[in-house]
């Protein structure tokens, strides 16, 4: 695999990761992705996109960024007031789905300044068994990654609100690898993404 980055999958947990999923007790949890799901519908009538693949912009507004204690579960994650990536990335791809829209759980391999690594760090520690997703100058991200042709992807991240530039390749926030369950291989801009392997993503030369 080409290294696009020193640690790009300096940890083995990224490589063997999967996209996060909530739990579901019963009835409590039931009626707490009926809520979400309800919140959504309202939230598209005043979309500015496409009304199909309107994201949910809103649920960064609802929740704010910061670590969660898995395993957890729908009931506890519509309580909780601030949930992570992981928990955002679950958010959206219900929505999605329940719009019918096909969508899958995606991860991604993101650069990061020193500086920022080392305050989200300090943030982290106070839940020690939570998920390292913190390399020297590459974070784990989740995301949710939206079919919107026969094989072209676009992929939504639901934590910051935004989709994702296939074009930015170098820098702070850029995309070094990324891995999707899909049903085959699909393009992002100009990666190809083959079915539940991490692609990296070359930096421009
Ligand atoms: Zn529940």
């Amino acid at each position: 695999m080409r290294s696009a980055a020193p640690d790009t999958l300096e940890r083995t947990a990224w490589a063997q990761a999967s996209a996060s999923t909530l739990a579901h007790h019963g009835a409590c949890c039931d009626h707490a992705r009926a809520w979400l799901l309800g919140m959504a519908r309202s939230h598209d009538f005043t979309a500015t996109d496409a009304f199909t693949y309107a994201a949910p912009g809103w649920l960064r507004h609802r929740w704010s960024w910061g670590p969660t204690r898995w395993p957890i579960a729908w009931c506890e994650a519509i309580r909780a007031k601030s949930v992570d990536c992981g928990v955002f990335a679950a958010f959206a791809l219900e929505i999605f789905r329940a719009k019918g829209v096909e969508a899958y759980g995606g991860q991604v391999l993101r650069a990061a300044a020193e500086e920022t690594i080392t305050h989200w760090r300090r943030r982290w520690s106070a839940v020690p068994d939570a998920f390292n997703w913190l390399g020297g100058r590459v974070i784990y991200h989740e995301v949710c990654v939206v079919r919107v042709g026969p094989t072209e992807l676009r992929i939504y991240d639901p934590t910051e609100g935004v989709w994702l530039e296939p074009e930015l390749r170098a820098g702070h926030g850029a995309q070094l690898a990324i891995r999707a369950e899909i049903p085959q291989a699909m393009t992002w801009g100009p990666h190809v993404l083959v079915s539940g392997q991490w692609t990296e993503i070359a930096p421009d030369a």
